[in-house]
């Protein structure tokens, strides 16, 4: 039997990125990688065939081009979370804390069916400000979060306390910058 696949070779670390202090874990060392983003989406489906998920919703940008191929591969609806003023149609909206400063992510209302259970996915989790507010968005239009995941964590960061008892799975982790 072949060793496993290390995703941790092909995630760069890049310190003091965006700014003095941070660890900034680079996944696009894994999407140059065929090999490493196939087993991503393979580690991906085999987490989640079993689930009872109707939607996948992403956070822009980098958790769409992990949750595209997944959804693609799961046969279920692909619902897109983006940044205030980038979506057309009528929106749920959420306003929410950064470090310094707020952010606000918007949904499609008529993406979102009251009752789905929803998987909402990003390329790495930190605080879990930005999934939580993902949660909300969903929950305006009657949905719920059956389930939360980033290629990436860092539990170190607390993020399951912001998230509550909604179950969060990760390829890799990290515990500490
Ligand atoms: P949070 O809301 O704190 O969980 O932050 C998650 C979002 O910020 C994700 O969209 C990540 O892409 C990005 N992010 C936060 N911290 C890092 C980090 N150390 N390295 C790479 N991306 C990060």
């Amino acid at each position: 039997m072949s060793a496993p696949f290390s995703l941790d070779s092909a995630i760069r670390k890049i310190p003091d990125f965006p700014k003095p202090g941070i660890l900034f874990y680079d996944i696009t060392g894994i999407l140059v990688n065929p090999e490493a983003f196939r087993f991503c989406i393979d580690q991906m489906v085999k987490l989640y065939k079993n689930a009872k998920v109707d939607a996948i919703a992403a956070i822009e940008s980098r958790g769409f081009v992990f949750a595209a191929p997944f959804a693609e591969r799961m046969g279920i609806p692909l619902i897109l979370i983006r940044k205030k003023g980038k979506l057309p149609g009528k929106t749920w909206a959420c306003k929410y804390a950064l470090e310094y400063g707020t952010a606000e992510i918007e949904v499609h209302q008529a993406d979102v069916k009251a009752g789905q259970r929803i998987l909402v996915m990003d390329d790495l989790i930190a605080t879990g400000g930005t999934l939580n507010a993902a949660r909300n968005v969903l929950e305006q239009g009657g949905a719920t979060v059956s389930g939360f995941f980033g290629v990436v964590g860092l539990p170190f960061l607390d993020y399951q306390r912001v998230l509550g008892d909604i179950e969060v799975k990760t390829l890799v982790e990290y515990f500490g910058e």
